[in-house]
């Protein structure tokens, strides 16, 4: 990970504001989906890529019932 040097402030609401230059890197607009983690650390930022919810794969995955599920998952579940 690399240090920017940069400070912010957090808003009276939580927000931070992602430097332009960073979300310009990261291919960040104001729609881009993102996953936040945290530990004692700090919080990491990642672009949101939907995972299928049984075997984690982020390849062919599709909603069912609003459930994240890759191609393999279905065709393993159509067998059953
Ligand atoms: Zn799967």
């Amino acid at each position: 990970m690399q240090e920017l040097g940069i400070i912010r402030k957090m808003e009276d609401n939580g927000r931070v504001v992602i430097p332009a230059e960073v979300r310009r890197e990261m291919k960040w607009d104001h729609y881009t989906p993102l996953e936040l983690f945290y530990d004692r650390g700090g919080v990491l930022l990642r672009t949101y890529e939907k995972s299928c919810t049984f075997c984690d794969s982020k390849d062919t995955v599709q909603l069912f019932e609003n459930k994240p599920i890759c191609q393999s998952c279905i065709d393993r579940l159509k067998k059953i």
